[in-house]
């Protein structure tokens, strides 16, 4: 199904995803809402969705949801009538992240989890733009297409995250496939990063987000590694969190601000699940083998 047609789809399948979901749909859950770079011509877009799922969902501050995950609701009663609320996750900490805290996250209260990659930001600034297109972008653009909002937060703009309640995860040192890794250099790419996080921000770093988040871009190796470095990690499969998720088999629904409302509404809540239910089961798999 390409984009068009899922946004033409959206209305029907909402339809039908709630007629069949009646009695079922897990509300004592929560929802990752999984956001990159925003560039500034789709803030209006992003603050119309953030808007829709304060007012119709609620947003989880992070320590909220980690509370959900290991089963302690007494935080949660004021979600509890409400349809499954969201936590607000930004993967690669561009500059625009910092501009969508100081303006958007802020006039609606919302605190966010920032997942950043520690190697990347320590390199120089004449070597970045190189590494980001590479990493990040996978050669989908170059170094010169890069401008200030897609340059990376250097840490003194993390403190400011920080300060502002916002919390900062692991994004992996250098933003690698962690499947393509294996001994010292998934350690490095793993370990090592959060223990760099932890001396620049004074900080215990407790969550991971692997790069790129989909099911090849990990294998049992690196969930085992991350499992006993960290508390919590992120994929990037779609699907609703509770208690019974697996601390490192996190769901987490990608956004993009542009799309239709329609469409984000059926993402948020849960209209295309289904298609991700092999890759959940596999991740799953994977977690429970380490
Ligand atoms: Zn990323």
């Amino acid at each position: 199904m390409n984009f068009l047609s899922r946004y033409c789809l959206a209305t029907p399948l909402r339809t039908l995803s709630k007629g069949f979901r009646f009695g079922r749909l897990p509300k004592a859950g929560f929802r990752i809402l999984l956001f990159h770079h925003i560039p500034a011509e789709s803030f209006f877009d992003f603050e119309k969705l953030v808007s829709y799922v304060v007012s119709s969902h609620g947003v989880m501050t992070p320590d909220e949801a980690a509370s959900c995950l290991v089963g302690d609701m007494v935080q949660n009663r004021r979600f509890e009538n409400s349809n499954a609320p969201c936590l607000l996750s930004f993967d690669d900490g561009f500059h625009s992240n910092l501009e969508i805290a100081n303006t958007i996250l802020r006039r609606y209260g919302v605190k966010a989890l920032f997942f950043v990659s520690p190697g990347l930001i320590n390199l120089p600034s004449s070597e970045q733009p190189a590494a980001i297109a590479k990493n990040i972008f996978q050669a989908r653009i170059t170094a010169s297409e890069l401008n200030n909002d897609t340059r990376l937060l250097h840490w003194q703009e993390l403190y400011e995250l920080k300060r502002q309640g916002h919390v900062i995860g692991c994004h992996g040192l250098l933003h690698r496939r962690l499947s393509e890794l294996t001994g010292s250099e998934l350690e490095r790419e793993v370990v090592f990063a959060g223990n760099l996080l932890d001396r620049e921000l004074q900080q215990k770093t407790d969550w991971y987000a692997y790069a790129f988040g989909d099911i090849d871009s990990i294998h049992s190796e690196a969930l085992q590694l991350i499992s006993r470095r960290y508390r919590y990690c992120r994929s990037g499969l779609r699907g609703i969190n509770n208690f019974k998720t697996l601390r490192s088999a996190i769901f987490a629904d990608s956004l993009a601000p542009e799309a239709p409302l329609n469409y984000q509404k059926l993402l948020i809540e849960g209209g295309l699940d289904f298609l991700y239910l092999a890759r959940r089961r596999a991740l799953n798999k994977m977690s429970i083998s380490v």
